[in-house]
């Protein structure tokens, strides 16, 4: 069944490629690529499917067990924007372009100076590489040094500048994970690139673990009455456990500027102190917001107000 779908997988890609992407590319002289954007056309295909998945699986959950309920949604259309960029690979592709040739000299420097990487087997001599413990380790490592970039989003004023365009979403739901600033998208796609390349997570487990991780962080997002029950609520990140993230004044105030940041495993914010189990289905926001302060509705004036706020921060307003 599998190896029939990935047949007709491979023969509808191969098919779009030959009849799209490959006369576009060499009339532009860019055949040197062609290995790249068949790979890149998979990750877009890859993308379609998976919010085709989004839609059929998180839709009901919401229209069964809604926490809120609008009447006007055009603060959730421009969401819908977000989620299409990010998974066909639009803002990935220009990450990618933008950070492949840093990454790479950061490999070879490492390369030169004797430093090898490590390998998840010779710490752990008993996991087997390419088996499941294996990318179960890298995906825990992985989310914890996403859990400290979320920290340091919160914590850092200039940071949070950006950051708090994903916090500004009134009427959250499953299309809100992939909100954010653009330069937000760059500065934490590198930092988790520069960790997976120190870590030594092999490329194609890099690949699953990012679309695991963003099936559950849409799954987080979703505008319903969930939760996972006292264990499984430890266990996984949950919507009602992302929700006290975007609750109004307990997501982002406090002696930590927040609670709940762990992105997929709530075992970070347990160990460092952060988790907030008690917070139920409270309004999603920013406080600032309720004084009249505007993050802009639409796309690109979500974007350029992210800057002016960038601006104001090194100012030393907030
Ligand atoms: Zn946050
Ligand atoms: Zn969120």
């Amino acid at each position: 069944m599998i190896d029939r779908m990935r047949e007709v997988f491979t023969a509808i890609q191969a098919w779009i490629f030959e009849a799209a992407v490959q006369p576009v590319m060499f009339s532009l002289g860019l055949m040197a690529y062609a290995e790249d954007a068949y790979e890149g056309l998979g990750m877009a295909m890859v993308g379609v499917i998976e919010i085709a998945v989004l839609v059929a699986l998180f839709k009901p959950l919401e229209a069964w067990r809604p926490v809120e309920q609008w009447a006007e949604k055009r603060a959730v259309r421009t969401d819908v924007i977000y989620t299409w960029l990010n998974r066909l690979g639009v803002l990935p592709l220009a990450i990618f372009l933008l950070l492949v040739i840093p990454v790479n000299e950061l490999e070879i420097w490492l390369r030169m100076h004797g430093i090898v990487r490590p390998n998840i087997e010779d710490v752990m001599p008993w996991i087997e590489r390419n088996s499941i413990g294996a990318f179960l380790i890298y995906l825990l490592l992985l989310d914890f040094v996403e859990y400290w970039v979320h920290r340091g989003q919160h914590q850092l004023n200039w940071w949070w500048a950006l950051h708090s365009l994903h916090h500004s979403q009134r009427q959250m739901t499953f299309w809100a994970d992939d909100r954010n600033h653009l330069l937000d998208d760059v500065i934490t796609s590198a930092a988790v690139a520069v960790a997976a390349l120190i870590i030594g997570v092999p490329s194609g487990q890099f690949f699953l673990i990012i679309i695991a991780g963003r099936m559950i962080e849409s799954l987080s997002h979703a505008n319903a009455r969930v939760s996972f029950g006292w264990l499984g609520e430890r266990l996984l990140v949950s919507p009602k456990f992302h929700r006290a993230h975007h609750a109004i004044g307990v997501g982002h105030e406090g002696a930590y500027r927040g609670c709940n940041f762990a992105v997929l495993f709530p075992l970070w914010d347990i160990v460092f102190r952060t988790a907030n189990f008690q917070s139920a289905y409270e309004p999603t926001g920013i406080r600032d917001q309720l004084q009249g302060r505007d993050y802009g509705i639409g796309f690109w004036r979500q974007q350029w107000l992210g800057l002016v706020r960038l601006k104001a921060s090194f100012r030393g307003a907030s």
